[in-house]
């Protein structure tokens, strides 16, 4: 039942992978690297194809062929992937800080992690009716809550 405090990463199942996905949509806001500083800046502005209500992506099965640059996490290159959020479930575990009391693998829904404000829900833009990303740089996605 447990499987996220029992099962190291690297032997999961990919269905016991898939299940980790908090589903909070940050990973697919835009994020803005200053040239000089290399500090990386989130933006409220997110991927034309992440719903909005749902924070799913509209087309996860076939994304890379929408969005090339899209990023699959896996358990070779989440080490790699810095610029993913701190609440990041996966990051979480990588980590070894283990679930949020939030995700929906314990309270059994999405509810408690969009209450908790710790999701994209009601607050981004899709980036086709954005012209600058500089103009919408954001801290909530830093966030993190046990
Ligand atoms: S293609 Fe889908 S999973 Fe990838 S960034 Fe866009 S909304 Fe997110
Ligand atoms: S930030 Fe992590 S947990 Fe949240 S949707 Fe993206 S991959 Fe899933």
């Amino acid at each position: 039942m447990t499987f996220w405090k029992d099962t190291p990463l690297i032997d999961m199942t990919q269905e016991q992978w898939e299940q980790l996905c908090d589903g909070c949509g940050k990973c697919c806001l835009n994020k803005i690297i200053d040239d000089e500083t290399e500090q990386l800046y989130y933006t409220n502005v997110a991927c034309h194809l992440l719903n909005h209500q749902s924070c799913r992506c509209e087309k996860y099965p076939q994304r890379f062929e929408f969005v090339p640059q899209c990023t699959a996490i896996t358990v070779d290159n989440i080490a790699s992937l810095t610029w993913l959020p701190d609440s990041c479930s996966y990051k979480r575990l990588y980590e070894g800080r283990g679930l949020a009391s939030w995700h929906p693998l314990i309270t059994g829904s999405k509810d408690a992690m969009h209450k908790a404000g710790m999701s994209v829900r009601k607050k981004v833009k899709n980036e086709k009716k954005v012209k600058w990303l500089e103009d919408h740089i954001v801290l909530w996605p830093l966030v993190d809550k046990d």
